[in-house]
């Protein structure tokens, strides 16, 4: 399931560039038995299986250096941008992918630093959920994107949803390029852009606006100034 996200775009230009070293461990290596058991029926019964606490702890005890250990979960902190940026600072993270009906609580008491969940839905499995993490991670890590990553003005980088972005043709069935955009006047450009992105993070994220601190001069963009 990694291959394709990590052999691909920037998780994969980074591991090229010796920025990040990532492992994928097989917890069936880990498994107990002849048959390398990793799950089993949950107590107190209910359907579906757990899996089992030994070889998670095995295979952990077998990194030299686990670093930050993050249980992805749906009943976990939301994962955000903020926990990405904080996240990017940590030199060695563990990330454990649950199954099924997922981890024995006992790995979470034991192990787990943080909880994490990427939104308010059950996935399957916490393999697209780590590849999710480790992509927004990878961005945010110095000298991975050619830039500064404050550069790039993408969304939730200061609270903000990005404003919006367009590219050649000026004209496309019948809609056309905001003028200001190809004024050249970069000062102006500046003040429509925070303006769109005011609007939009009050349109589309209200939560997101709340929590804002509004300059003045963001009071008069959104009024209508220019
Ligand atoms: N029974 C669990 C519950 O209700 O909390 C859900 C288990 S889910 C089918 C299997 C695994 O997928 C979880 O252990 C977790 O690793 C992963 N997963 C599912 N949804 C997720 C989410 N929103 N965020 C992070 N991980 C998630």
């Amino acid at each position: 399931m990694f291959r394709g996200v990590f052999e691909e775009s920037i998780v994969y230009r980074a591991t090229q560039k010796n920025l990040i070293e990532i492992r994928l461990i097989d917890l069936r290596t880990y498994g107990l038995g002849t048959h390398k058991v990793v799950d089993d029926t949950p107590y107190g019964g209910g359907g579906g299986m757990i899996l089992k606490p030994e070889p998670i702890a095995n295979a952990l005890e077998d990194l030299c250096k686990p670093g930050f250990v993050i249980l992805t979960s749906p009943r976990g902190k939301s994962f955000t941008q903020d926990t990405a940026l904080a996240l990017s600072e940590k030199p060695e993270i563990t990330i454990i992918c649950g199954h099924y009906e997922g981890i024995d609580e006992r790995v979470r008491t034991l192990f787990v630093d943080e909880e994490l969940s990427i939104g308010d839905y059950v996935l399957t499995g916490g393999e697209i959920p780590s590849m999710v993490m480790i992509d927004t991670i990878v961005r945010l890590i110095p000298g991975v994107l050619g830039r500064d990553t404050i550069e790039t003005g993408d969304s939730h980088y200061d609270g903000l949803l990005e404003h919006p972005q367009y590219t050649r043709p000026q004209e496309f069935k019948g809609l056309n390029v905001p003028e200001i955009l190809l004024s050249g006047n970069h000062l102006k450009i500046n003040r429509w852009r925070r303006k769109m992105a005011l609007k939009k993070t009050k349109e589309q994220r209200p939560d997101l606006f709340k929590a804002l601190n509004l300059s003045q001069e963001d009071i008069g963009l959104l009024e209508g100034e220019d």
